[in-house]
């Protein structure tokens, strides 16, 4: 029986959507990842890593797959041609009109999957917003954090794999086989931002930044290494921890 709430008819949805059930709102982005692979790098990590994540324990946790929501706040992309974006402003006011469709269903666990480390700050204010408005319990989930919010990037790319690099690359040639075109594949690691100890990609020192301040070719990060082998390995680790995550998401409460 199929998991996609796009799938259900509405009088359905009135008898399977409990407020017990958890929907999951795949989020991704359509935006330049460099010249080695295509736009769709994040829609396709998030739809994938959400799949799984429903087919494994869908059932379990009662799970409603939304459909994946493709185009995101990418603006530090906004230079690059090829791009789809929102505004801050507009990515809030869909997530908002999507809080408040959800509202009708009765359903109390909303669960944001997110794959693009653009949105993660909006998100996050995202997620209080839902709480006020709608009285949901809210979460955000990632395949993997952004090591601009505390996730962790290789050593070998001294911790700035932000965008294109080594493990996104991976996941990505694991999932979509023969689609990086890794012949246009370099080193795009900023050294000096490194060196910084505290203005630096999850350095305590915030700063802005668009992608095409540190190369031209918009990548942040040193994908020539990457393997769909690797991906394999991480997408699984990442798979199984947004399991257990659910498990947690599932029986959350506040303890009152
Ligand atoms: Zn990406």
């Amino acid at each position: 029986m199929s998991r996609r709430y796009e799938d259900l008819s509405g009088p359905e949805i009135a008898e399977r959507v409990r407020p017990s059930s958890i929907v999951l709102l795949p989020i991704g982005a359509v935006e330049q990842h460099g010249p080695h692979l295509p736009l769709s790098v994040d829609h396709v990590i998030a739809h994938e890593a959400a799949s799984a994540v429903v087919e494994r324990v869908g059932d379990e946790f009662d799970i409603w797959l939304l459909p994946t929501l493709s185009v995101s706040k990418s603006n530090e992309h906004a230079w690059s041609p090829g791009t789809l974006w929102l505004s801050a402003e507009t990515m809030m006011s869909v997530l908002r009109d999507i809080g408040r469709s959800l509202a009708t269903t009765g359903v109390e666990r909303v669960v944001l999957l997110n794959a693009h480390g653009g949105n993660t700050t909006l998100l996050t204010t995202a997620l209080r917003e839902l709480r006020l408005q709608f009285g949901f319990k809210t979460f955000c989930v990632h395949p993997s954090l952004p090591p601009a919010y505390g996730g962790t990037s290789t050593e070998d790319e001294l911790g700035m794999g932000i965008h294109g690099g080594l493990n996104e690359t991976s996941v990505f040639m694991h999932l979509r086989p023969g689609e990086a075109r890794m012949e246009h594949a370099r080193r795009w690691v900023p050294e000096a931002l490194a060196d910084n100890r505290h203005v630096r990609f999850g350095g305590s020192v915030s700063f802005g930044w668009l992608s095409n301040d540190f190369f031209d070719d918009g990548v942040i990060g040193d994908p020539t290494g990457a393997s769909a082998e690797l991906g394999a390995e991480l997408f699984e680790r990442a798979v199984t921890s947004l399991c257990e995550q659910m498990a947690e998401i599932a029986s959350f409460d506040f303890g009152r």
